[in-house]
């Protein structure tokens, strides 16, 4: 598009101001500079992985690519022909105001812009394959973005304080708190997501391509080995739980908590007394274990010292029904499936010594965390969306980023005139909360608790501390909490 009919559809639309907070919640996300190309070098790649393959199926996922182009948005915003943030912030205003058939209408319908170039202020990336088409072949696509922008959840104007934060606390009595790594953080459990002191990172030295292998389903099947060489590591060795734990048992105490969704699988939950019934671990726990071959389940205290020790744990109902079906005789680990092209599983079979035979062709036991591949524990969809949906009055979501599906998606399925509040050390960028609440999670519970008026008991919280809490510049909703010694 030429640049006066640019300046001519801007002007025309005469779209409100907007602040950049209320439709978007992090503006340095979308004027980071550090990512400008990356939209290019993907896009060069997915152009080169179609070459021999145009069929239907590659082309939907495809689609659903451009769709899910909103996570680099601030990519997306930096390219030519595409909408500015500022544009892409007015646009998306403009069509709550006026909604979908006036919007259509003032816009591709009159000309003043392209549907392609439209589709970018809704995060979308106008796939390669449609390059060169009708302006038309963009529709569907844009009405997809669209219909997209008009589900997602906007920030209630009525909280916006720290006092109203309080207030919700106070008078809720079906919370939902959905937690991650960042509430067992300050007892020294590693976070398994952060570069550098992350749990991934001491993965690296495994000499893995990618650290989240060790949680891949079928690498766990291929060979066992591999996770069992660092389960000791991420076994929950702890029993000690953080002031915001304690404060998670306190709502439940008080009759607030409807369920704690956590994505964590120290099982500290338990520690610190949240009922079975109110919890909901995403990712599983450690506290069992299944067989991966005939699904014997066994509390994990049984294959306990196989953890602690490195060595795969055997299924011992597996074991028994062999020596039934045999008795007396042992039996080769076939050496068929894929052979060695990984030297860890070579290794693995070499390590497999006689004694063992007849247990090799056993199944291997796997602790209930859930791996990459896996479902999520059907318990998590089904208390969601056939109980808690229908009762929750307030979200809790505390010390995490929310980047994980479908856990990230929790908060979209609640009905959104729920108020929704996030405590974490950094903003999380794509979902608008009603109030942020930026900091230690430790720090923050015990200030909202202190305001509340609630007797958060913790022999981790300082008792000579003041915590000072400020709103950050440029929001309305967004402080951040800090201990200030006195
Ligand atoms: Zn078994």
């Amino acid at each position: 598009m030429a640049a006066e009919d640019a300046a001519r559809w801007h002007r025309s639309l005469k779209a409100p101001t907007v602040e950049t907070f209320d439709l978007l919640s992090d503006e340095e996300t979308f004027n980071d500079g550090a990512n400008v190309g990356g939209v290019t070098r993907e896009r060069d790649a997915l152009s080169e992985e179609s070459e021999g393959e145009n069929d239907e199926d590659s082309q939907l996922s495809f689609w659903e690519e451009a769709l899910n182009a909103e996570e680099e948005a601030g990519e997306l915003f930096d390219n030519d022909g595409a909408c500015t943030l500022e544009e892409a912030l007015a646009f998306r205003k403009r069509l709550r105001v006026v909604g979908e058939d006036c919007f259509l209408a003032e816009t591709v319908e009159a000309g003043t812009i392209s549907a392609k170039k439209l589709c970018t202020a809704f995060g979308i990336r106008p796939p390669f394959f449609l390059e060169g088409q009708e302006d038309e072949a963009f529709y569907p696509l844009l009405g997809l973005g669209i219909c997209r922008e008009l589900q997602k959840r906007v920030k209630l104007p009525q909280y916006n304080t720290v006092d109203d934060a309080v207030s919700l606390l106070k008078k809720s009595r079906n919370i939902i708190v959905l937690t991650g790594a960042g509430i067992s953080t300050s007892l020294g459990i590693p976070d398994f997501r952060s570069k550098g002191t992350g749990l991934y990172s001491q993965l690296e030295n495994l000499g893995l391509s990618d650290p989240q292998e060790v949680f891949d389903i079928s690498l766990f099947r291929e060979d066992p080995s591999i996770f069992y060489s660092v389960a000791k590591d991420i076994l929950p060795s702890s029993k000690k739980f953080s002031p915001t734990h304690s404060f998670i048992r306190l709502l439940q105490d008080q009759s607030r908590l409807l369920t704690n969704f956590t994505q964590n699988i120290d099982n500290l939950e338990g520690h610190a007394g949240i009922l079975p019934e109110k919890l909901i671990q995403c990712h599983g726990s450690f506290a069992t274990a299944t067989c991966i071959e005939c699904g014997y389940n066994v509390e994990c205290a049984k294959i306990y010292h196989d953890l602690k020790a490195g060595k795969v744990a055997r299924c011992d109902r597996c074991i028994q029904q062999i020596r039934q079906v045999k008795p007396g005789s042992k039996r080769k680990r076939s050496s068929n499936g894929s052979s060695g092209s990984r030297k860890r599983r070579q290794s693995y079979e070499d390590s497999t010594d006689d004694e063992d035979d007849d247990i090799a062709v056993a199944g291997v036991m796997k602790p209930d965390i859930t791996f990459f591949g896996e479902d999520l524990p059907k318990r998590f969809h089904d208390r969601l969306l056939e109980h808690d949906r229908d009762l929750v009055d307030l979200v809790l979501v505390i010390g995490t980023s929310l980047k994980v599906a479908p856990v990230s998606e929790v908060v979209g399925v609640l009905p959104p005139s729920v108020p929704q509040l996030y405590i974490s050390r950094e903003p999380c960028s794509h979902v608008e909360f009603d109030i942020d609440m930026l900091g230690n999670c430790d720090t923050i519970v015990t200030e909202l608790c202190r305001r509340a008026g609630w007797d958060l008991q913790h022999e981790m919280i300082a008792e000579n501390s003041s915590i000072d809490v400020q709103l950050q510049e440029g929001y309305e909703s967004r402080f951040s909490f800090k201990i200030v010694d006195t």
